[in-house]
């Protein structure tokens, strides 16, 4: 992929105030607009250690669905009223720093804000001449490292071995079968729509893929896509969808619990089948992970990921919507499927 850089569009006469979006309230089942809010807010005066930003690309990912409700989790909940935080790549206006100058492109955990006064510890710079930009919030980013520390570290591949993914053409999951065929999976996807589940195989590279949402009998189309059984599942998904597995793990088989995006928006406790006869009959385990868990791995596996990309062995697919008032449409849109790889916001 050919990258021309980026030019600035920032007016700085405009910067001290911004607009921001908030959270107005804590959805009850599916997110919806009206659980959103934009405001009109000031930026504080810029102090020594300090940057002005100007957002240029916002993440829009389904775990911010759990920060969104109170109940207690690895991470703390937004507060009502207070703007939403996600991974925002964000080019630096003015800089009272040394460690950042004018015209630097930074990532960060950041505010739903045009324009933001933010510390820069915990901000890192980017390179707009290596990579497009966005590709830091997504194949060179925390969905990348989902996806390597994830197979790698628990699911323990084995080349010859059978890999099965659901949210096959997600941001993650479109990553985890690309590598699953670099060390020499048979590799399985599982996606909603026929276009998904052509795309598995034409531009990732999977064997075979499943459109759970024609599919009457997901045991059944399982057991025909992977015929020697299951030995890794990354799930993505939970739900009914992850229960049609269990019925075809083999045995020592890893499962991944990467994510659960299809009980993320039940108002009550799902209800599923009992998982242990499946792992006790077949000496498999299943490992929930969070991929800080694997921080002090993470530049090794960036570079890694940016090294098969540069060989042509990745492919970064991304769905980019554009302006800063559809950020909260993009974020519904997860639930909906209306992504093909990573969701991201152009500013
Ligand atoms: P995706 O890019 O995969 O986007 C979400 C996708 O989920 C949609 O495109 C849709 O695809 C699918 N989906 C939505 N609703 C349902 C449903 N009810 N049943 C089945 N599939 C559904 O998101 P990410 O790749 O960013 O994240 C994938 C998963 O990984 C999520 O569960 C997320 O929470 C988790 N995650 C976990 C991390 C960790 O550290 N453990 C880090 C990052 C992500 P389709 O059309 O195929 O239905």
């Amino acid at each position: 992929m050919k990258w021309l850089g980026t030019v600035s569009k920032f007016n700085l006469k405009d910067m001290n105030t911004t607009k921001t979006i908030n959270l107005k309230s804590r959805p009850k089942g599916t997110p919806a607009l009206t659980d959103f809010d934009f405001t009109i807010s000031e930026n504080s005066e810029l102090q020594e250690g300090e940057v002005l930003l100007g957002t240029k690309y916002v993440s829009v990912d389904p775990y911010l669905r759990g920060r969104m409700s109170d109940a207690p989790s690895y991470i703390e909940p937004f507060q009502l009223n207070k703007p939403i935080v996600s991974g925002i790549i964000a080019e630096v206006l003015v800089s009272k720093s040394t460690k950042f100058s004018k015209g630097d492109n930074v990532i960060g955990s950041l505010q739903w804000k045009e324009t933001q006064v933010a510390k820069v510890d915990g901000l890192k710079k980017v390179a707009a001449d290596k990579a497009p930009l966005s590709a830091y919030l997504g194949i060179l980013g925390m969905t990348g490292l989902t996806a390597f520390q994830g197979l790698r570290e628990i699911g323990k591949p084995k080349k010859g071995e059978t890999l099965l993914v659901s949210g096959a053409a997600g941001a993650v999951g479109s990553v985890v079968g690309q590598i699953g065929k670099i060390l020499g999976l048979r590799v399985v996807g599982i996606a909603g729509t026929d276009e998904k589940v052509e795309m598995l195989t034409s531009e990732f590279g999977f064997d075979e893929g499943i459109n759970y949402n024609t599919t009457e009998n997901m045991v059944e189309a399982i057991k025909k896509a992977c015929p020697n059984g299951v030995d890794i599942y990354f799930d993505n998904v939970g739900g009914e969808i992850s229960d049609a597995v269990l019925f075809n793990i083999n045995k020592f088989s890893r499962t991944i619990n990467c994510g659960a995006i299809s009980v993320y928006n039940n108002t009550e406790q799902p209800i599923g089948i009992s998982v242990q006869p499946f792992l006790v009959k077949n000496s498999s385990s299943m490992q929930g992970f969070i991929v800080s868990d694997f921080a002090d791995k993470h530049a090794e596996g960036i570079k890694q990921l940016a090294e098969w990309l540069q060989q042509g062995k990745l492919h970064a697919t991304e769905t980019i919507k554009e302006g800063f008032d559809n950020i909260p449409q993009a974020f519904l849109d997860l639930f909906e499927g209306k992504n093909k790889g990573k969701m991201v916001v152009k500013i």
